[in-house]
């Protein structure tokens, strides 16, 4: 059998993790506990969940001719993904993510995008054979929003369904994107931004979900933290209910979850049930720490999940 296809296009960070005992005030030199790298940013770790579970992933991105940017190279040709369409500036440093964690788990995030923001239509243009050749393209909000309308609208060119998940959360989104993709995939605080109102419950969402399919994707799917997800589209409304696990550590579980959600509908899942395995995907992440290292691989997985 031939293995699902998937393209992403969008940011790869490193994350920089300096744990410390307390925020530091303004001016203050604070030592710190420990220090940790992690290979992030929203479109990295969704191309990750992917080709954990099995997909050949290409990914499209830029990176920074720097250390930095190798490691992120190379992570991604361990886990066989194709950079191909991975492109290098030396405009611009790879795109970092300095983090402080407090013991309370109180953090403080600057995001550096650095060359992710150098993505150009160009590089669009030369990943079109890719979208051709995938089942699912997947966008989000972290490259240029032009950069991530063209890639929509190339995807959709040549025949191939697009999921747009809209993250980092922005109330100013251009109408044209939520027109532009088959599946919009906003989490409550995304979806929230969206549609102009709270999304904490199910059957907010459920409105927020009916909302934005009105305003142009060819469907919705809210994702609810432990409670899974709603899914509108023209067969209706439903809640996919989440799995029951003991969390550890909820970092990245919207990326898993995305991530999975493009392996499984480029398998030919139909949209609910693609669902449904997304959410037990996600929730397996949930109970290990890190993002991409929480990701659960092919080999650890029951048979009925691949
Ligand atoms: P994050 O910002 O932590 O990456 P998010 O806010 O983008 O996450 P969520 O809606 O919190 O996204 O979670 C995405 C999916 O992960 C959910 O739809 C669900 O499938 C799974 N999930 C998240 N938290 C839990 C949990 N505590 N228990 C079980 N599943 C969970």
């Amino acid at each position: 059998m031939s293995r699902p296809k998937v393209c992403v296009v969008g940011a790869s960070n490193i994350d920089l993790i300096s744990y410390v005992p307390r925020l530091p005030a303004l001016g203050e030199t604070l030592h710190g506990s420990t220090f940790r790298t992690g290979f992030g940013g929203k479109g990295a770790n969704q191309a990750v969940m992917a080709a954990k579970l099995g997909a050949d992933v290409v990914m499209v991105g830029k990176l920074g001719t720097d250390d930095f940017g190798d490691r992120t190279l190379a992570n991604f040709r361990e886990l066989g993904i194709d950079t191909s369409q991975v492109s290098r500036s030396d405009e611009a440093a790879t795109g970092v993510a300095p983090i402080m964690v407090a013991p309370d788990g109180s953090n403080a995030i600057v995001i550096v995008t650095g060359a992710n923001d150098l993505l150009d239509a160009d590089d669009i243009a030369a990943a079109r054979p890719s979208f051709r050749e995938s089942g699912v393209v997947i966008c989000q909000l972290e490259i240029p929003v032009g950069v991530t309308l063209a890639a929509l609208r190339a995807a959709r060119d040549e025949g191939t369904r697009t999921i747009l998940n809209p993250a980092p959360a922005r109330e100013d989104l251009a109408p044209e994107l939520l027109g532009s993709c088959d599946l919009l995939c906003p989490n409550q605080s995304e979806a929230a931004l969206l549609a102009g109102h709270p999304v904490d419950t199910v059957s907010q969402a459920a409105n927020a979900a009916r909302e934005l399919l009105a305003r142009g994707p060819g469907a919705v799917l809210i994702t609810l933290g432990g409670d899974g997800c709603v899914v509108a589209d023209e067969g209706g409304v439903d809640q996919i209910p989440g799995v029951t696990v003991e969390a550890v550590d909820s970092t990245g579980a919207g990326d898993a979850f995305v991530g999975a959600l493009g392996y499984y509908l480029a398998r030919g899942d139909e949209l609910r049930s693609a669902a449904s395995w997304a959410n037990r995907i996600a929730a397996l992440s949930v109970t290990a720490p890190g993002t991409q290292t929480s990701y659960p691989e092919r080999v650890e997985l029951p048979p009925d999940m691949l």
